[in-house]
Order: structure tokens, then C-alpha cells, then sequence
């Protein structure tokens, strides 16, 4: 007998007319996450099956499928292409005799209805084979093992553990969206909710050097690293904003920095995202968080776009941010201290409820536009292969 993994869908089974495409996305992005290994992998419409070439390579792979989104549930079983009775009784007792259990009781499912031996008299046959050679008791309630046989055309699976998958959808199923991610806590929290639901990630960074450091932006850096652990080959887009943070700072009224700074920051996003065939922006702001993210806040930056703008923590609490933050393995890098350049400008007493019409006059005092077609212009794009210094 031999080990192999096999994988079940989860969610994937509520899109009947997709199903196809969601396997076949699901299996290349298994390839790419796994290309270090040797395997080989045969799906059908309910499963998919990894066989290592080499047992050692089992629980590694396994690690690395706890990371892809789509995957329900992993678990390890032993195959043998033998689906004979007696050997179907022999593999069971030989699995059975390696666990610490007092009660156990067998599931048998059989996909291939031809098979000789109905599933329930597969269950009694197994099990009294057990109970002949282990000191142990059938519970069909309560027990402390369950032994699942599958017994399909090809072979038959044997398994009594199986592991969480991390559920979603299959990376790339959902098209491609553009986060807006800054060094903070929230916006990596929001693009990893994102990419579990199918969405393929870009990123979007605004940095204002000399204000804001190298180190900023190898911050930046960092987290969409962390974050390409779960993505599907994501690029950063680097927007150089100096020019136009210092026209704001320059001449418009100082309590609305923020709001103006962030309306810039959305036109650009907008373009950027049409460029790059992102069919949404993504950002991490939760409802009344910060002045800039009252609701009235958000209706004003929200004005210049009618782009759809998707907001994954709007009802989160921080500590549940964080939380997550923590689990996806960003909350160091964010915690560390280099300045964004939202918060290099911040006024003394920014706007809580901006008003559209002052908005517009004091836009109106400055021409953006060039400035804004600029920084689309020059929009640079950063090989997150590519090594930086010293971060986690
Ligand atoms: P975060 O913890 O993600 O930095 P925040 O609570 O500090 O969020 P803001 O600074 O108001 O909130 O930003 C709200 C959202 O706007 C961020 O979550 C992010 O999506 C986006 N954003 C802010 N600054 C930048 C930036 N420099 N580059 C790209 N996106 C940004
Ligand atoms: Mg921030």
C-alpha cells in the first residue's frame, strides 16, 4: 500500500455550471504552489488525488496545501490498487493496529456501485475483522476513531484523519482585483479576505519619497510577499505621489489633506486598475476607524470613482484584525515603525465630515491633472522576487 492526498473541494460544490473550471484552476495553481515537487495528480468531479512519488515528501506537501485556497479538507490515506476483500480487511487492521483508540467504528463508500460487496456489509466485514485482532469496541455515536474506506474503479482509499483546508475558492476563479496596501495592519488583512474568495491580487502602493523611506517600501514589499503565499503571481505598482502630496500640503485647506490626498490616491488607483485588468479596488478601511473612514468621509473620496470599491473589513473590529493579521504572519512586519505617507502629512484636526462643495472649491485651486497623469505614467513595477535587506 502507499500514501497518497487526497483533496476535497468544500465550497466548490455550490457552482454546479463553473465546477469544471474551478477544479482545472484549482489543480494549476496546485502545480505552481508545488513545483518543487514530484507528483502526479488525477481529479474527477468530487476529488483530487496527490500521489508523491516518494512517502518522504507527504507531509511538506501537505503543508504547502494548507495555504491554497478552494481546498476543503486534506487528508492522508493509503491506496492500493488491490480491491479485493481480503486486502481491503488486511490494509484496514494494519492501519488500525498503528492508533491509540477504544472505539472506532467504518465508514465504507463505494463509488463504483459494481463492486461485489455493498457498503454496509463492507463496514460489518472490516469491523469484525478488527474486533477479532485489536482489543477495542464498535460506537457508531461516539467513537473515538472512524476508518472511511473508499473503494472506487481504480483503487481503494483508506484514511482516518483529515486536516482543514483553509476554504475559499480556487486563486484566480474570480478574476483579478488591485489592493491598495500600505504598511499598515488593515490593508494585508483585506487582500488576504480577497484572495480567498477567488480574487487574484496586484498591489498598489503610493510612496512619497524622500518623505517616506526605502524602508517603507520594503515594508510594503514584505507584506505582498506574505501575502503571495496564498496569490497567484501578483505584481506591485508603485505610485510616486510626492509631487502631488506637496501640491495638497501647499495650497488647499489643511483639515482636508487627508480627504483630497485619498481622492487623488482613488483617481489613480481607478487608472491603474483599468490598466492592469483589475475589475475592483480593494482597501482596508473599517467604518469609523480613523477620521478619513467615517461613513461621511468615505461618500466624499468615493465621489470621484465609480469604480467598484471593495471594503472586506468594513465591520471589523481591530483586535479581529489583528487576529488574522497574526495568523497570516503580517502583523510583525506591519508593526514596524516606518512612516506611511498618510501619516508624514497629517493635519492637526482633519475633517470628520467633509463637505462635497468645499471639497470641489478647493480642487479647484489647483491643477491636478498633469500631475495625476504623471504618476500614472510613471507607475514602477516591483519584482517581489527581487531580494531587499533585512526585513522579517
Ligand atoms: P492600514 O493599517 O492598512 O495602513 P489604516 O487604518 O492605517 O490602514 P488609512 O491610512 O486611512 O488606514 O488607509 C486606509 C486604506 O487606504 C489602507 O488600508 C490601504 O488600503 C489604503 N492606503 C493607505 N495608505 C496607502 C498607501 N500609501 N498606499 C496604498 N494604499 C494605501
Ligand atoms: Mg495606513
Amino acid at each position: 500500500m502507499k500514501k497518497v492526498i487526497l483533496i476535497k473541494y468544500g465550497e466548490l460544490t455550490t457552482k454546479k455550471d463553473n465546477r469544471n473550471f474551478f477544479i482545472r484552476t484549482l489543480r494549476k495553481n496546485i502545480l505552481s504552489k508545488l513545483s518543487n515537487f514530484d507528483f502526479e495528480i488525477v481529479d474527477d468531479y468530487y476529488r483530487m488525488f496527490i500521489i508523491p512519488s516518494s512517502d518522504e515528501d507527504i507531509d511538506l506537501i501537505v503543508e504547502n496545501l494548507k495555504n491554497i485556497f478552494g481546498i476543503h479538507e486534506i487528508v492522508v490515506a493509503f491506496m492500493s490498487e488491490d480491491i479485493s476483500e481480503n486486502n481491503i480487511k488486511e490494509m484496514s487492521l494494519k492501519i488500525m493496529k498503528d492508533l491509540d483508540f477504544k472505539t472506532f467504528k467504518v465508514e465504507t463508500k463505494r463509488s463504483d456501485k459494481t463492486y461485489p460487496i455493498k457498503s454496509m456489509d463492507m463496514n460489518n466485514i472490516i469491523g469484525s475483522h478488527i474486533l477479532k485482532n485489536i482489543d477495542c469496541n464498535v460506537d457508531v455515536h461516539m467513537p473515538d476513531t472512524i476508518l472511511n474506506v473508499e473503494i472506487r474503479k481504480e483503487a481503494v482509499y483508506i484514511y482516518n484523519t483529515s486536516i482543514p483546508g483553509l476554504g475559499g475558492y480556487p486563486v484566480g476563479t474570480l478574476g483579478r482585483g488591485l489592493l491598495m496596501l500600505s504598511g499598515g495592519i488593515d490593508s494585508p488583512v483585506a487582500g488576504y479576505l480577497t484572495i480567498k474568495r477567488g480574487v487574484e491580487l496586484y498591489y498598489l502602493y503610493f510612496e512619497s519619497r524622500p518623505h517616506t523611506s526605502i524602508e517603507a517600501r520594503n515594508k510594503v514589499i514584505s507584506l505582498a510577499r506574505k501575502l503571495e503565499k496564498y496569490n497567484s503571481k501578483g505584481k506591485l505598482l508603485v505610485v510616486n505621489f510626492t509631487k502631488i502630496q506637496e501640491a495638497i500640503y501647499k495650497n488647499l485647506d489643511p483639515s482636508y489633506l487627508i480627504t483630497i490626498m485619498r481622492r487623488k490616491m482613488y483617481t489613480i488607483a481607478e487608472k491603474l486598475a483599468k490598466r492592469y485588468n483589475c475589475l475592483a479596488i480593494i482597501n482596508g478601511e473599517s467604518i469609523g476607524q480613523v477620521a478619513s473612514q467615517t461613513l461621511s468621509s468615505i461618500l466624499s473620496v468615493n465621489d470621484v470613482t465609480n469604480y467598484p470599491i471593495l471594503r472586506p473589513l468594513c465591520s471589523f473590529d481591530k483586535l479581529d484584525i489583528i487576529d488574522i493579521s497574526k495568523k497570516i504572519d503580517t502583523y510583525d512586519i506591519s508593526i514596524l515603525p516606518y512612516e506611511d505617507c498618510c501619516t508624514v502629512f497629517v493635519p492637526k484636526h482633519p475633517v470628520i465630515n467633509p463637505n462635497l462643495k468645499h471639497i470641489y472649491e478647493e480642487e479647484s485651486k489647483f491643477d491636478f491633472e498633469p500631475l495625476i497623469q504623471e504618476a500614472v505614467k510613471t507607475v514602477e513595477v516591483v519584482d517581489l522576487e527581487e531580494k531587499i535587506s533585512d526585513l522579517l
